[in-house]
């Protein structure tokens, strides 16, 4: 009986977690009409009008300004 109830709870924690953690995701989308883009650096969000492009391993990143391109490209080369 005791892992029954060790059952339920950990499934009740993980709803709870699994639903905190769908709360937390970002509006998705659209920002004034614009496609809106993550800055991966500091979490900001910017439209690709005014997003510092970057192409990152054959990917297109957004970056609010060019410190964050450079900080960007620095992470990456030291992972590498
Ligand atoms: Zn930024």
């Amino acid at each position: 009986m005791k892992l029954l109830l060790f059952i339920v709870m950990g499934y009740l924690v993980y709803k709870i977690f699994k639903r905190s953690i769908e709360k937390v995701e970002p509006p998705s989308g659209k920002l004034e009409g614009a496609v809106a883009h993550k800055d991966p650096v500091c979490g900001v969000y910017v439209t690709e009008e005014d997003a510092v492009v970057g192409r990152l391993e054959g990917e297109r990143i957004y970056f609010c300004s060019r410190d964050c391109l450079e900080k960007y490209r620095e992470r990456l080369e030291k992972k590498s």
